[in-house]
């Protein structure tokens, strides 16, 4: 089987192929694209998800494709509109991972929207039609003076480790969270076991979310719930 099918856009595709070496879907991509990109029918019809699957699965690619084309239909916002601050924002339980996953980021955002730009070349952005989809990094390796311009000028897709990410919704004015459509952690049971509970509530409370994602590596088995899991109860599940 291959991606063709599962809501992406096709240039997403060949970027996939042509970037990553990627052409067929692992299984649990197979189960989160479509399920993850169904649209909403009502406000009170979108839901969280829930995400098994070991690692190596690929799910990484799981979460962030049906992120990314969810937010490419924004990507001929101007400049000006850019304010529009983060659309998403990916938790992860450790700086390593959210390296990791900001580098799969970075390829993916390579995307060009229109094929004859890729002639341009890598470098040139300003050919970019996805230019301002960027994603950032807050692991706290940065100072948090330049940390908090960077979330003012807008990062639409933002990488972090919990304690970092609250500490600026806390301290850092415009920073622009309110539109946020999607929430992932990642590694859920691990922030957890770390503790990052109350930094995790903390986080939820400063997010005005419509959609949010709990990833959740286990042993075996490749599934996605959508439905059927409200917040609290995910939560729980969680903690368990
Ligand atoms: P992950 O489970 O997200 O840590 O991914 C593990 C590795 O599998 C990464 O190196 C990915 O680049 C790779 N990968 C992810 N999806 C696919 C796919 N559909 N086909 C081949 N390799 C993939």
């Amino acid at each position: 089987s291959t991606f063709t099918g599962l809501g992406l856009n096709p240039l997403l595709i060949s970027h996939l192929t042509s970037k990553m070496n990627i052409e067929k879907p692992t299984a649990i991509q197979r189960a989160s694209l479509p399920a993850l990109l169904a649209p909403a029918a009502s406000e009170a019809d979108i839901r969280d998800a829930f995400i098994q699957s070991q690692t190596g699965s690929g799910k990484t690619l799981s979460f962030l494709l049906p992120i990314i084309e969810d937010l490419l239909p924004l990507s001929s916002l101007s400049y000006i509109d850019r304010s529009i601050g983060t659309l998403a924002v990916i938790i992860t339980p450790t700086r390593e991972l959210a390296k990791q996953i900001s580098d799969v980021l970075e390829i993916l955002l390579k995307l060009r929207l229109r094929p004859e730009d890729e002639a341009d070349g890598e470098g040139d952005n300003s050919k970019r039609l996805t230019r301002w989809l960027v994603s950032g990094l807050l692991i706290g390796g940065a100072t948090r003076t330049h940390e908090k311009a960077r979330l003012r000028k807008g990062v639409p897709i933002l990488v972090s480790t919990p304690g970092r990410l609250l500490d600026h919704l806390q301290n850092t004015s415009s920073f622009n969270i309110g539109k946020c459509r999607w929430l992932v952690l990642d590694e859920a049971d691990r922030l957890m076991e770390l503790g990052f509970e109350d930094t995790i509530n903390g986080i939820i409370k400063g997010l005005d979310g419509r959609r949010r994602l709990a990833i959740k590596a286990v042993e075996d088995g490749n599934s996605i719930e959508v439905g059927g899991w409200d917040w609290e109860r995910r939560r729980r599940t969680i903690l368990c």
